[in-house]
């Protein structure tokens, strides 16, 4: 079960190009791009971050 949290969260994402772990924003202000290839990673929405990768793990 997934409590509400009104705070920032973290997000562990994997670059789908080159497998490098980052950890993001919950809430970026602007594109987050992978630190080794430059694929972005996560887009501000105004809101929650948009992350572009299927394997992301919730920091808590
Ligand atoms: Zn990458």
């Amino acid at each position: 079960m997934l409590t509400p949290m009104p705070r920032s969260k973290f997000y562990r994402v994997q670059c789908p190009e080159c497998g490098n772990e980052q950890t993001v924003f919950s809430n970026v202000a602007s594109v987050v791009k992978c630190s080794i290839c430059g694929k972005d990673l996560a887009l501000p929405t105004g809101g929650k971050t948009k992350i572009l990768s299927d394997k992301v793990k919730e920091i808590s």
